[in-house]
């Protein structure tokens, strides 16, 4: 059966590649983007690339994550699949980070997904369904030298997921969450290469992944086979994190 589904950040990376997985399967995919990436590419708001709709959103602005839901919901019907993934880095060392630099992480990583789960439920409750899919990341339980703020927001993914498992699960809304290790995408790319090749000697897969081997996770996680699976951390990580 054919769902709605709206990936945040779905213009590039992780998110893109979700996006297309879900596109490739049939369902209708909106993406939100910054005006950048493949959907925001000469696009002023929103509108349809290919098999993806894309529509113009910041997740750090509560009115901006409305407004894309109600374009989609106009555009495509309501969003029964959330897959909350846009998020951003601000590394540095505990004592040189500011507040404004764990403030900013955790407004984009946590409270961001926060806003469009909360906008996201609306609509779920009233059709008695719903998956809510919340992209963390190995860090968030492992930790990371250098992402306090990071690791802060990635691990508080788990309780909004598990808490929205509690409220919401009698209702068939799931809510769960995918953590990838290292996957090839812009975000890693930032990394010197010495700090990339420890990664990989740590993992012990050996190797980073490609986005495209969190997407399949992603689909499954909102397949009807998967229904009866909420509040779970499930790892993408080539075994890095063994142990969570
Ligand atoms: P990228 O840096 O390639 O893409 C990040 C995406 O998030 C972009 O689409 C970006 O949009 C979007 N985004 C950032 N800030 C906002 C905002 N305020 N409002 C709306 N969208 C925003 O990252 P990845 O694809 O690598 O990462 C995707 C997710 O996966 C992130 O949550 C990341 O933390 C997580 N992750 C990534 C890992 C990795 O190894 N790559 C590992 C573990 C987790 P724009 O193009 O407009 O900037």
């Amino acid at each position: 059966m054919a769902r709605t589904v709206l990936v945040t950040g779905g213009n590039r990376g992780i998110g893109l590649a979700i996006a297309q997985a879900f596109a490739k399967q049939g369902d209708r995919v909106a993406v939100t983007h910054r005006g950048g990436g493949v959907l925001g590419a000469g696009a002023g708001g929103a509108g349809h690339q290919g098999s993806l709709f894309g529509v113009r959103c910041d997740v750090t602005d509560a009115a901006s994550v409305d407004a894309a839901f109600t374009t989609v919901e106009e555009e495509l019907g309501p969003v029964e699949v959330l897959v909350a993934n846009a998020g951003i880095t601000d590394d540095t060392l505990l004592m040189r980070m500011s507040e404004e630099q764990f403030t900013g992480v955790l407004d984009t990583n946590l409270t961001g997904a926060f806003r469009c789960a909360k906008r996201a439920s609306k609509k779920m409750l009233r059709a008695k369904w719903g998956r809510m899919i919340f992209i963390s990341s190995v860090v968030g339980l492992y930790g990371g030298a250098g992402q306090v703020n990071y690791a802060a927001s990635k691990a508080g993914l788990v309780g909004v997921a598990r808490s929205i498992t509690r409220e919401l699960g009698v209702r068939n809304i799931t809510a769960n969450v995918v953590a990838p290790g290292f996957i090839d995408t812009d975000m890693t790319a930032k990394l010197p290469e010495e700090r990339r090749a420890e990664y990989r000697k740590a993992i012990p897969a050996g190797r980073f992944a490609e986005p495209d081997e969190v997407a399949g996770v992603v689909t499954w996680l909102a397949s009807d086979a998967a229904g009866y699976i909420s509040g779970a951390v499930i790892p993408v990580d080539g075994g890095l994190g063994m142990g969570h």
